[in-house]
């Protein structure tokens, strides 16, 4: 499981997050337990069905659309990306109105997304949509969102130690050690301890219960590795955990793949590590390895696309919220 995850890390000046939060309905859904395996059956049957994603080209213009439109999260992203690929921004129409003065026009293609515990909700893509007289000009994010710059040290640091800690709670151990040059981690299943983590009791004002948690994976990432990098180095060998390609703890936290050929393996990780890590900051830089593939017009491998947008969703949401023990492994709603 060695990656050059390290050299993702492109270089760029940093600047706050500009962009206006969320729309609170629409935060990503992943399904749950029961419905995850219909899902993963669909998505990817969609996917092979209609020939998506076949070319570099088309993978590429799926890795920048994920990977630059915060507004939703990643989950949602792939289900809009393979409804209608080419897509830029989506909103809800009444977004669309109130935010930009635009409507959607008559032939629109309606887009599902999913929302937690409710309906599918419908957006369009910005080239659905028209002005309404008077309305301002698109901004930015909308028109260039590749040339928006957002994330910044504190940043990513906040989310390397929210990411460690939840870790902890999947029964992930995360080291630091030395690797040879061309590798920045590795992962690999573990047994026969557990590990400690720590949260403050309910109610309790000064109180920290310590939890004990089983030893299910050992992550090395080589030393010296400064935050950016460490952050991608880690969330690709956490994707091969929860791709399933070190085999699974419970078929319903994430299915076996643990015979998947290696190459596919990669493809997986590298994809989870650039979307997580660009959503992050804008810096980061398509991987090598998946670059040159692309650069060079190579057909990708195929590999599942619904394993590659759960896994990211899942990433960011340690990313981002303190999850219970509990909650780390199986199925849930993500953001
Ligand atoms: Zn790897």
């Amino acid at each position: 499981m060695s990656s050059g995850a390290a050299d993702l890390v492109g270089q760029g000046a940093f600047d706050l997050d500009l962009e206006g939060p969320r729309e609170p309905d629409l935060e990503d859904d992943a399904p749950e337990a029961s419905g995850a395996e219909q899902a993963r059956q669909s998505i990817d049957d969609l996917v092979r069905g209609a020939q998506r994603y076949r070319t570099s080209a088309q993978y590429l213009d799926l890795l920048r659309f994920v990977g630059t439109s915060r507004r939703y999260g990643p989950y949602n992203l792939v289900l809009v990306h393979v409804q209608r690929p080419g897509s830029t921004h989506v909103l809800t129409a009444a977004r669309w109105r109130e935010a930009h003065g635009r409507v959607v026009r008559a032939d629109a293609q309606p887009l599902l997304v999913l929302q937690p515990r409710g309906p599918v909700v419908v957006v369009h893509d910005v080239s659905d949509t028209e002005p309404l007289d008077g309305a301002p000009p698109l901004p930015r994010e909308i028109t260039e969102p590749l040339a928006v710059t957002f994330g910044s040290d504190a940043d990513v640091r906040a989310r390397l130690d929210r990411l460690e800690d939840n870790l902890i709670g999947l029964g992930v151990r995360v080291s630091t050690g030395r690797l040879g040059s061309q590798q920045a981690g590795s992962a690999r299943a573990a047994s026969g301890r557990s590990l400690r983590r720590e949260r403050r009791a309910r109610g309790g004002r000064q109180q920290t219960i310590t939890e004990q948690v089983p030893l299910r994976y050992d992550v090395v990432l080589r030393e010296g590795l400064d935050p950016r990098a460490r952050l991608v180095a880690l969330v690709h060998e956490v994707a091969h955990v929860l791709c399933g390609h070190l085999g699974t703890p419970d078929p319903l936290w994430w299915p076996d793949r643990s015979r998947v050929a290696h190459d596919v393996e990669e493809w997986e990780a590298e994809s989870v590590a650039y979307l997580v890590a660009r959503r992050a900051d804008s810096s980061v830089q398509v991987p090598p390895s998946l670059h040159q593939h692309l650069d060079r017009g190579l057909q990708p491998p195929v590999f599942s696309l619904e394993r590659v947008a759960k896994a990211t969703a899942d990433v960011e949401a340690y990313c981002t919220r303190r999850l219970r023990t509990a909650e780390t492994g199986k199925a849930r709603p993500t953001s």
